[in-house]
Parts: structure tokens; sequence; C-alpha cells
């Protein structure tokens, strides 16, 4: 055994890099952008330490380009499912008793590995096959996944194995963070490489084993991702990799006894249809399920008469457009006073209609397409709907010639309750309101009730009270709440995120939230010199017995 306490001091954020013509950087990438497209690699599922190619095969084809084929990706059968399972109780064994020193070891390396060497591989998987900018791919694969490794590190160190109670003359307690007894079920969505990485990682970096269940819109990079946790030395059966039917591999998971918790992002929907099987399920598990979930979101701009406009106008561009508008922090409705309306209007439309759109290859591009078929066809339907009940300013076109291409559309709503301003879209699609400047309440009501999500919102405002005034009106709209910026791009330790209402558990990942939610603490008592009488003082005629050492004193219970 070591007779260290190891020092970790917090980290920087991983330094995004630009991509500037002529700089070195873009020259690599465009090399290993180049070689991906050609490879066609054969994806396995990845279980106790190897992949495994089990026949059940699905296609990756970038969303941009129909006629580029990046691979092929093999399903998890029940058969491996149930490998996966019984790998990860063993690793369980051995893993929840590792000192956690090595255990951060693993994941600080795999930070080094994927900021060094393996920054182009994963960025350019996430350009080909989520189609990424260059620079969306660099921080969200890169820099977000980079931080969240080295992060959740800093912080299992630093703010809950370091939190200890105190303990009186006479006494020791600690806390023991043991990690949870059974196995973490990690359910990942396609938008975020980084989300891939960190859902089954934050619970192993805490003792915890996961089996980890990507979309399967995102196998492409999130392969690559495990490849480099692999490479970091992770013991085999820490974490399963399993992609696969959604719908068996829950199930299958969900009924077993030792299933301890579920790390899930993605829809409201499925998020609901999780925790109701885990509730019907609660009487055969040995203990409570963890479940924490970071869903949907209908993240607003909210406009004051005082505001910047221009400011307004390129925080709505690029909070609405930057990846197709695919983030679950995009913003996709803004309420703007009427006098304003006419200046902002204009400047909008003249940016938006001058994004550049196209393959993620092409680094002018300022957006690319939309991830799936199923995607295309369903934003497809809300502009349609706005089509007809509503006013579209620019965009609505869309072309699936090549690839899922939606232009970014902007629909004016005359009505605030319009299907547009209240459902999730996940797509290029931002509505406005315009509200009468003297109406300015009933408009904060109408974001604040509008939707039944509550992930992110922005408001802009040069008066310094107003800014106060809203931002205690919006007080529960948003779990990520931006003052005069756009509402995406949380950094981890900067602006942990996460959302209540429908948007999730609000468990903040990248922050303590989170970690705390992948321990079971013990709590533990050493008493020094035991008591060796059992009658307590007020029981007792003369003297109590005891004396020095604190024998006699009277205990609590
Ligand atoms: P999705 O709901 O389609 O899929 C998410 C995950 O759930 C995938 O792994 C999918 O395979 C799985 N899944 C689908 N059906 C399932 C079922 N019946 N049982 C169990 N698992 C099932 O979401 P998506 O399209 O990948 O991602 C977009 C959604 O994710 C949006 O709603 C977005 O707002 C949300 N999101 C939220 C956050 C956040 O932090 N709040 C971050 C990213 C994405």
């Amino acid at each position: 055994m070591r007779n260290t306490i190891f020092r970790l001091d917090e980290p920087r954020n991983e330094a995004v890099r630009a991509y500037a013509p002529g700089a070195p950087e873009r020259a690599a990438l465009e090399r290993r952008l180049a070689a991906m497209g050609r490879e066609s690699v054969e994806i396995g599922c990845w279980v106790n330490g190897r992949e495994v190619l089990t026949g059940e095969v699905h296609e990756v084809r970038a969303p941009h380009d129909h006629g580029l084929r990046l691979g092929r990706w093999h399903a998890a059968t029940p058969e491996v499912v149930q490998e996966a399972l019984a790998g990860a109780r063993a690793a369980w064994r051995e893993w929840s008793q590792t000192p956690y020193d090595v255990r951060l070891a693993v994941f600080l390396k795999a930070a080094e590995l994927l900021a060094g060497p393996w920054r182009d591989t994963v960025n350019a998987a996430t350009m080909l096959g989520q189609s990424k900018t260059c620079y969306q791919a660099e921080i969200d694969a890169a820099c977000e996944l980079v931080d969240f490794w080295r992060i959740n590190c800093w912080l299992a160190h630093a703010k809950v194995y370091a939190d200890q109670p105190m303990s009186p003359p006479g006494q020791w307690n600690h806390l023991d963070h043991r990690p949870l007894e059974g196995f973490v079920y990690a359910v990942t969505p396609f938008n975020f490489t980084s989300i891939g990485g960190n859902l089954p990682t934050a619970p192993a970096i805490m003792g915890n084993v996961a089996l980890w269940k990507p979309s399967s819109a995102a196998v492409f990079s999130n392969y690559q991702v495990m490849r480099v946790l692999h490479e970091a030395g992770l013991p085999p059966g820490v974490i399963q990799f399993i992609p696969g039917s959604p719908r068996a591999i829950t199930a299958q998971l969900l009924s077993q006894p030792d299933f301890a918790g579920v790390h899930y992002t993605g829809s409201t929907a499925v998020f609901n249809g999780l925790w109701k099987q885990i509730a019907q399920g609660l009487d055969g598990y040995r203990s409570y399920p963890r479940i924490v979930g970071e869903t949907g979101g209908k993240d607003f701009i909210f406009v004051h008469p005082s505001a910047d406009v221009t400011a307004v106008s390129v925080a709505a561009v690029r909070g609405a457009f930057e990846y197709q508008g695919q983030k679950c922090s995009a913003a996709s409705r803004m309420y703007v006073p009427r006098s304003l309306w006419r200046a902002l209007r204009d400047d909008l439309v003249a940016r938006t209609e001058s994004l550049a759109m196209g393959d993620p290859a092409e680094f002018r591009n300022f957006l690319c397409a939309v991830i799936h078929e199923q995607a295309f066809e369903e934003i497809r339907g809300y502009v349609e709907k706005a089509r007809h009940g509503a006013r579209i300013l620019c965009g609505g076109d869309a072309d699936r010639t090549q690839g899922w291409f939606i232009r970014p559309t902007i629909v004016e709503c005359e009505d605030p309750g319009f299907v547009t301003m209240r459902e999730e879209i996940f797509g290029p699609v931002l509505s406005v309101h315009v509200y009468e400047d003297a109406r300015l309440d009933e408009a904060l009501t109408a974001c604040d009730e509008g939707s039944p999500y509550g992930l992110t919102g922005a408001v802009f405002a040069q008066d310094r009270l107003a800014v106060e005034a809203m931002a205690r009106r919006l007080r529960h709209a948003a779990g990520n709440f931006y003052i005069n910026d756009k509402p995406t791009g949380a950094v981890v330790n900067q602006q942990p995120f996460g959302g209540a209402r429908a948007s999730g558990t609000d468990d903040k990942a990248g922050g303590v939230q989170n970690l705390l939610r992948w321990v079971a603490p013990r709590t533990v008592k050493e008493t020094f010199l035991p008591p060796h009488d059992h009658r307590y003082p007020h029981q007792q005629d003369g003297q109590v017995e005891g004396g020095p050492g604190g024998r006699g004193r009277v205990s609590r219970t």
C-alpha cells in the first residue's frame, strides 16, 4: 500500500483549436477526415475487453452524403448482453475495491490520449458520422470530453472523497464513498460524442461498472471513444459497449436484481418510459436504483426593450442554428418587443440567409445535415405546420437528394402558444413571438409557462434592473440561465449543465451533483475508548464510574 494523499490540482479547460486556414491542426484534421472517409470500419460490441462481431450488422452512412459508407456496426444479441452482464459483475468485485487514485489514473490518461494522439480521429468520426462542422466537433468530442474526464476526476478527489465529517475528541468518523452495489446502465444520445463518453465513465470514475448502450446514430464516434478508454488501461468489463436494439437491451438489463442505476440523456418520452419500467421492476431490485436523466428542451431567448439588437441577432443565429439546432440547449423560441422587431428581424434574416450549409469537410460551412431520415421528416412536418399556422420569414426548404439538409428557418408566430413555440423540434427552426412593449409581463408569463421544459434560456437587456426582474420571473424556467449570451455552449466546471421540469433530474453533468448520484456513502464511526458501564449518569446514586478517558461519558444512540 502507498502512504500517499494524492495532490490533484483543479484542471484548466482544454483549449479549443481554431482550425483557421493555414493552421497545422486544420491540415492534420483534413488528412484524418479523408482517411476515415475511405476506411469503412467494422465496429463491434466491446465486451470484457475485446471486440465482439455478432453478425447482426447495420450500415453507417454520413448524414450529409448518402453515398458515403463509413462502415458497419454489429448489434449486441441477448447472448452478448448476458455475457456483458456476467463480465461486469466479475469486474465489479475488483474495480469497486480498487484504490481511487488507480481508477482516476485511467481516466486522466484517457484525457491525455484524447487531447493528443486521438483528437483528430474522434473529431473526424464526429464530423463524418454525426455531421458536425470542425468547430462543433472540437468543442464536443475533443474539448468537452477531455474536460469531463479531467474535471470529474478532480471533483471526485477534491469534492467527494475529501468531504468528511468532523470527529470530536475520542472518536474518528469518516465517509466511505462506496460505489453502488450493482451495475449502471448508460443510455446516450446521438448529438454529443462527449455525452456518450461521459455517461458510462462518470459512474466508473466513482468505482462503478457500466453497460453503455450508445445511440445507433452515433456508434461511429462512440466506438472510437471506447478504443481510447481501452488504450488508457480500463480493465476488461468495467465499461461494456453494447450498441443494439434499445427496447430489447433495456428490457434485459432492467430485469436484473443488481440493476443499480440509469444514467440517461435523450428525449423526455424515452426517459419517462425508462422511469415507468424501473418503477414496475422495483420489488425485484436489491437497492433503490439511481435515476439520472437529462432530457429535452424548448430553450428561449427573451429580449427586453433595452437589449442590444446586434448581440441578440448573433446569439440567435449561433444559438438556434449551430449543429442544425440539434442541441438540447438550442434556442428554439424567442420573445421580442415590438419596438425592436423590425431592426432585429432584418438583421437576423440577413445573417440566417447568408449561412453556408453543406459537407463538414468543407470548413467554410456553418451548418451541415440533420442526423437521419426520421429527424428530417419530423422537422419538415413542423415546417409544414408553420407554413399554414404562422409566417415563415426565411428558410423552410429541405433537400434530401444527397443528404438530410434543411435550411435554417425562422418562423414568426402571432400565437405564443403555437405548436412550434411549444414543442421540442430538434432542428434548425427558430420561432419568434413579437410582444407589445407594454405587455412585457404577459410575455414573461408566456415564456415561463409556454412549454413543459426547463433546460436553458437567455435574457437580453442593457437595463440591469430589468435583467434582475426577468431572472426572478424566469427562475424555474431554465436550469442554465444566460444573461446577454446565447443559451448554448455550457463549459464543464464553468456552467454545470442540466435543467428541471420535463428537462430532467437536474443532476448537472460535469458537476459534483452528478458524481454524488453514483455513490452510496457508508458512515464509519470509530470510538477509541468504548464505555465499560451500561448505566447513564442520571441513573446512578453516587459518582459516575469511569473517570479519565471518558469511559463513564454519556453516549447518544
Ligand atoms: P432519443 O430519445 O431518440 O434516444 C436517446 C437514447 O435512448 C438512445 O440511446 C436511444 O437508442 C435510446 N432509446 C430510444 N428508445 C428507447 C427505448 N424505448 N428504451 C430505451 N432506450 C431507448 O434521443 P436522441 O435523438 O438521441 O437525442 C436527442 C434528444 O436528447 C433531444 O430530446 C435532446 O433534447 C436530448 N438531449 C438532452 C440533453 C440534456 O443534457 N438535457 C443533451 C443532449 C440531448
